[in-house]
């Protein structure tokens, strides 16, 4: 047996309700893979805060264990690209929304797409990428794949006091480019995001309220995890020519805005989506993490925490308390 995050949906008099307990399970419980792993760590994302505390949208099938992200050694393998003792990793690819998910002692999943822990990472420091880790890259690229440049002009990042926001910051800044960051939290993390490299703040309020459709042209790139209001005002506000990825809704999964930047000013909304990554961009992504990203910062901004104290953070999360990125060492 192993212990769990074990997320259930119960009919309490007609109502259904979603929960999720930290359970001695039993290995044979778990969804098909042909790869075992004994997980080392695992974090704490957005999805995972919501499928920990019962709100719906992300786990699609119950029981289910929680997690979107595993780090590990393999303990078996049937799959032909692995052998016991290697470190892997997997973000998304359905773990802990259509397949038992990482915030447990074991993992099964397919060998087919895991990706081997580059050696610069202890499993916490793979971990506290995680799938946060991996969007920012995947944000990053889509950005160099426009073909902006450090010297093009400032790039916003948004919900950057947050994990996704944290280590794009730390990426971008470390290539060169000039980062503004946006954040409801100018006074309490203004220092912290500084220190990951941002060279200006802007305060979240003057984004999140609906603006003109067209505005002043600041931006040659944007990296929004926000979406809502301040993603249209972050695509009113870039620069002709420029890319705007958007990966997340912390605001709001909304998106009232114009066609006028993309028709008046050639401007690219680049969606990004780290659950079905195909393996070659999660193998491109994680080496270019190992390349461009500062350890010590990734260190600065990362919290671990036992295995038991998953769903306490997971209500921090949502209550928009915790900077940076939460690890939790399954082994504690
Ligand atoms: P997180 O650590 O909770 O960070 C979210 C940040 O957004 C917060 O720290 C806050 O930053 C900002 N924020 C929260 N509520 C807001 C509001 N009402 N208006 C404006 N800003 C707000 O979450 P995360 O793990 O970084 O994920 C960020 C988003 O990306 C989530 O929506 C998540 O679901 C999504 N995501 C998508 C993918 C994908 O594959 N597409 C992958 C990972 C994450 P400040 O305190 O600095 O303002």
């Amino acid at each position: 047996t192993f212990r769990g995050w074990l997320v259930e949906k119960t009919d309490a008099g007609g109502e259904q309700r979603q929960t999720a307990t930290l359970r001695e399970l039993d290995s044979a419980r778990l969804t098909e893979g042909d790869t075992w792993i004994d997980v080392a760590a695992s974090s704490i994302n957005y999805k995972d805060a919501m499928a920990l505390t019962g709100r719906p949208g992300i786990v699609r099938t119950w029981p289910l264990i929680a997690g979107i992200d595993v780090v590990g050694t393999v303990r078996s393998s049937e799959s032909g690209r692995w052998s016991a003792g290697d470190r892997v990793l997997l973000n998304g690819a359905g773990l802990g929304e259509s397949r038992d998910g990482g915030l447990a002692e074991l993992a099964r999943v397919d060998g087919a797409s895991l990706v081997r822990v580059p050696g610069r990472f202890s499993p916490s420091q793979a971990a506290a990428l995680g799938t946060a880790g991996f969007t920012a890259m995947l944000a990053v690229l889509a950005i160099e794949r426009h073909g902006v440049r450090p010297g093009d002009g400032p790039v916003l990042v948004t919900g950057a006091a947050g994990g996704v926001g944290s280590i794009t910051i730390a990426l971008l800044a470390h290539l060169g480019f000039e980062v503004v960051a946006s954040t409801g939290r100018v006074d309490t993390e203004g220092a912290y995001l500084r220190r990951l490299g941002a060279s200006e703040l802007l305060d979240r309020a003057e984004l999140s309220e609906p603006g003109k459709p067209l505005q002043s042209q600041r931006w040659a790139a944007v990296a929004d995890a926000v979406g809502s209001a301040t993603l249209v005002n972050a695509l009113a506000q870039t620069r002709y020519g420029g890319v705007v990825t958007a990966c997340g809704l912390a605001q709001g999964a909304d998106l009232p805005a114009t066609v006028l930047p993309f028709i008046l000013r050639g401007v690219t909304l680049a969606g990004v989506n780290s659950v079905d990554a195909p393996l070659t961009l999660r193998e491109e992504a994680w080496s270019r993490l190992a390349r461009d990203l500062d350890l010590a910062l990734l260190d600065e901004m990362t919290e671990v925490f036992a295995l038991t104290e998953a769903s306490s953070i997971a209500e921090n999360v949502l209550a928009g308390k915790v900077r940076g990125r939460s690890v939790i060492d399954v082994t504690a």
